[in-house]
């Protein structure tokens, strides 16, 4: 085991868990077993709870532009530490370390934001009739939780742990029990910042912390990020609980290609998009609807798949079952009557034999009713399907269930408008494959794909991470009374 066992964070102090049972942490890259992750009990999580609400009277109290010097702090030790932190993101997901380092680069532009956040919670003041003054101000809620998944070890918890806690949150994080090496990272980096301990908090964990979290009174908010099928569970629990929630869920993103296209930079978008971190992003392109004829543009998307190398430039699926799933789907289609035009299963990398790869795959003639073209595959697969016009195509993105993102490649501008207002997804992009906002906007999607008011990042995580206070103030009796003073 290359590292110690993993312990939770409380109080500012690495602590064991009270239960016994634990996972094996195994790096996919190659099979090697990392660590061991312990399944916390409710107990553990109520001794965060603690720590936390105990920390967050004097937190919540410091003025933001204090708090927030705390995270220029964060940003430049991320900064510092990028090389050994992207290591570590590579070696327990499994990506490529080109795409760990545009993780950590995320991390610090999410951090960025937080930093501004004094400038965008200024409130409002207003004299409503005479000598009576309203206002508003942005308060914090108290302990909040963040569950996150396993495919951005880094740039997931930075969604929200920035802005949650410089807005004056005590945070509790429960990593993914399949990446839990990362957080642990991020908790010593914003001691060495200047956080006080109870601030932020770790319970590592599967599904039993998760329902604590979504049960436990202390616990004012939680943020979700997962599958729909989870996000789900967590959103009805936690709501029914009387829980603020925001729960982000799985996807199904759709690019439409128009015969107008420009070819090469087409292909190179969407062979980018379905692989890019071996396809396990909620923002990779995983159905592709051809208008009209593109044969040119498929033949190139398929050189362009040829090009991307598992174990060079393609980077691991996070375990064993995933892999067999993926390949699964790709099986299920052949089956079916698509075309495998590019075929990566069975993948095998020298000297990683263990490690778990599938090499990317480009399907055609695809149909929609297929399980490929409807469900999430989070591998680097396309599904291509074919239509005679682009309201056939938009009918396709409409009718599945999701709605992350969707993207459209031409060079017409009115009728990428068109698409823009038609296609069901709160991420739209023209020419761009992976349409992630990037900060001050925010990101998140529609449909099954998030459960909950407002999107995660950005500006709307302001509205989510805090309460107004409003009042109202008078201060001259001269001015006497009516009804609206
Ligand atoms: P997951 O839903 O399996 O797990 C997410 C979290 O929920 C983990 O911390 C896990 O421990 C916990 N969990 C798992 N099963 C649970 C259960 N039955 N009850 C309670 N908690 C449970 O997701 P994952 O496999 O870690 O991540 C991949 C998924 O996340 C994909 O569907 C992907 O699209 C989605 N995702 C979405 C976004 C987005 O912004 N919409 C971003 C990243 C990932």
């Amino acid at each position: 085991m290359k590292y110690p066992k993993i312990q939770n964070y409380i109080n500012g102090a690495f602590v064991d868990a009270s239960s016994g049972r634990s996972l094996p942490v195994i790096s996919p890259v190659d099979g090697n077993l990392l660590s061991e992750v312990p399944m916390s009990t409710a107990k553990d999580l109520d001794a965060a709870v603690k720590a936390a609400k105990k920390a967050f009277p004097a937190w919540s109290k410091t003025p933001i532009k204090e708090r927030v010097q705390v995270f220029f702090r964060y940003k430049y030790l991320l900064e510092k530490n990028l090389k050994e932190l992207a290591e570590l993101v590579q070696e327990e997901n499994g990506k490529t370390y080109g795409e760990a380092v545009a993780e950590i680069e995320k991390s610090i532009e999410l951090t960025e934001f937080a930093t501004s956040l004094p400038q965008l919670v200024t409130g409002e003041v207003l004299e409503v009739s005479k000598g009576v003054e309203c206002r508003t101000e942005h308060v914090a809620l108290g302990v909040v939780a963040s569950i996150v998944p396993f495919n951005f070890p880094s740039m997931v918890p930075n969604w929200t742990l920035p802005n949650a806690i410089a807005l004056g949150n005590c945070m509790i994080i429960k990593p993914s029990e399949k990446v839990p090496l990362s957080c642990g990272r991020l908790a010593l980096l914003l001691k060495e910042a200047g956080l006080p301990d109870g601030v932020f908090n770790i319970v590592n964990g599967d599904s039993e912390i998760v329902t604590a979290i979504c049960d436990h009174p202390g616990i004012e908010a939680i943020s979700f990020v997962g599958s729909t099928k989870v996000a789900k569970i967590v959103y009805q629990r936690a709501t029914s609980n009387y829980k603020r929630c925001l729960a982000l869920g799985g996807a199904k993103n759709h690019l439409m290609v128009l015969p107008d296209a420009i070819p090469a930079m087409t292909a190179q978008n969407v062979a980018a998009s379905m692989s890019g971190c071996a396809g396990q992003r909620c923002m990779a392109a995983s159905a592709m609807v051809g208008v009209g004829n593109i044969d040119h543009i498929i033949d190139k998307i398929c050189e362009e798949a040829k090009k991307i190398v598992p174990g060079e430039n393609l980077g691991a699926v996070i375990s064993k079952e995933s892999k067999e799933r993926i390949e699964g789907y790709i099986t299920e289609a052949e089956k079916q009557g698509a075309k495998i035009l590019v075929d990566g299963r069975n993948a095998k990398v020298k000297g990683k034999e263990n490690g778990t790869y599938v090499g990317p795959t480009v399907i055609d003639y695809v149909k929609p009713e297929m399980s490929v073209a409807k469900e999430e595959i989070f591998g680097p697969v396309i599904s291509i399907m074919r239509t005679k016009t682009v309201d056939e195509a938009l009918a396709i993105e409409n009718a599945n269930p999701y709605g992350n993102a969707a993207s459209v490649f031409t060079q017409n501008g009115g009728m990428a408008r068109y698409i823009i207002d038609r296609a069901s997804a709160g991420m739209i992009g023209v020419n761009v494959g992976v349409p992630v906002p990037r900060e001050p906007f925010s990101f998140g999607g529609w449909n099954e794909s998030k459960f909950g008011v407002g999107d995660i990042t950005g500006k709307s995580s302001i509205e989510f991470w805090t309460k107004l206070k409003k009042s109202t103030t008078k201060w001259n009796p001269e001015a006497g009374i009516n009804w609206m003073s």
